[in-house]
């Protein structure tokens, strides 16, 4: 079967870290441009926008949106409107309203569109999600902390509106718990720590409850300095306690590690892409957006000191 002729769109450190790679080992699609404001891909045509990108660049069917989610919309918008599909890397955009309106264009323009969650892909997702089915929950617990300054190196566009700051990996947690536990959450409570000289918080404690009541508490710290980032999931049930860990990478069952977690991220990813992309379908889960669009609608702010790189 003929490879779907594919773009990237933004040319930044996860394009380069993992789309191409994923895309280099892809039999689903054929990378054959790229469009980004200053950056060029050596061996593939490149110009600035997609608009140049799409003039000059024939048969391109679909694109892979890694920009600045502050972006995004717009360049979602014109690709689907002009009959492409579109993968959304995360968040899939900076207001909850924008995505679902994009969603209501792919559904008008009969094209895929897929907001994707790469932390959903990590080996160990699945096999918690079916492992706490059969499980009553107790409590979850969530800490995801790293060390801004190692991880975003000069990403100024965290710190402005519509770049989540903490939330940037933070939704990544809570897209990984908003697959796992099997009912919806709800925000019950959220402290918000922003630097005085940014619009988005540096921290964040929050507090959610899914059907039952069960509590599950989230610390986010973009100021984890001088030791290995925490991305780690404990869910204690009836039966045991599952421990997710490395961002959902690695799964342990009372503290014993589960062998042979099969998969990968970004290959997975773009395999989940192209069965979309077959059925011209859409794949839009907005839920671990409107959690942090919550946290941001009822949060309590608390300044803290200026954050200086
Ligand atoms: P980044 O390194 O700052 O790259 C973003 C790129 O977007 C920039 O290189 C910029 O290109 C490009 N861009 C901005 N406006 C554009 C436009 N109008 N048209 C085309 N390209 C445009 O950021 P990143 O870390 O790759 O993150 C990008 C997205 O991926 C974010 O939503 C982030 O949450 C997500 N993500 C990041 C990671 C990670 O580990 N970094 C992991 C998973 C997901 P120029 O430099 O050419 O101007």
């Amino acid at each position: 079967m003929a490879k779907t002729r594919i773009a990237i769109v933004g040319l930044g450190k996860i394009a380069r870290d993992q789309h191409i790679p994923a895309l280099g080992a892809s039999d689903a699609f054929e990378l054959v441009g790229v469009a980004s404001p200053h950056n060029k891909l050596d061996g593939v045509p490149s110009y600035k926008s997609i608009e140049e990108l799409l003039e000059a660049v024939p048969g391109i069917e679909a694109v892979s949106l890694c920009t600045t989610p502050q972006v995004r919309y717009a360049v979602a918008r014109f690709a689907l409107q002009r009959g492409l599909h579109v993968l959304l890397e995360k968040p899939p955009g900076v207001t909850v309203s924008e995505v679902l309106a994009l969603a209501a264009l792919a559904a008008k323009s009969k094209v895929a569109l897929f907001a994707s969650w790469h932390s959903r892909h990590a080996p160990g997702v699945e096999p918690a999600r079916a492992w706490i089915a059969g499980r009553n929950i107790r409590s979850v617990t969530v800490h995801w902390k790293e060390d801004v300054r190692v991880w975003h190196p000069g990403q100024t566009w965290i710190w402005q509106a519509g770049g989540l700051g903490v939330f940037d990996p933070g939704i990544n947690a809570l897209s990984i718990l908003t697959r796992i536990i099997p009912s919806a959450l709800v925000l019950q409570h959220a402290e918000l720590r922003c630097p005085g000289n940014c619009e988005t918080p540096i921290a964040a404690n929050l507090l959610l409850a899914d059907a039952n009541g069960v509590p599950v508490r989230v610390e986010l710290d973009f100021l984890h300095t001088g030791g290995p980032p925490q991305w780690d999931i404990d869910v204690d049930t009836d039966g045991g306690r599952l421990s997710l860990s490395k961002g959902g990478g690695e799964m342990r069952l009372d503290g014993k590690a589960v062998p042979e977690l099969r998969g990968s991220e970004y290959p997975d990813l773009y395999a989940h892409f192209a069965g979309i992309v077959r059925g011209r379908s859409i794949d839009v889960d907005v839920s671990p957006m409107q959690l942090v669009a919550d946290a941001f609608l009822c949060g309590q702010r608390k300044e803290v000191a200026p954050f200086v790189e």
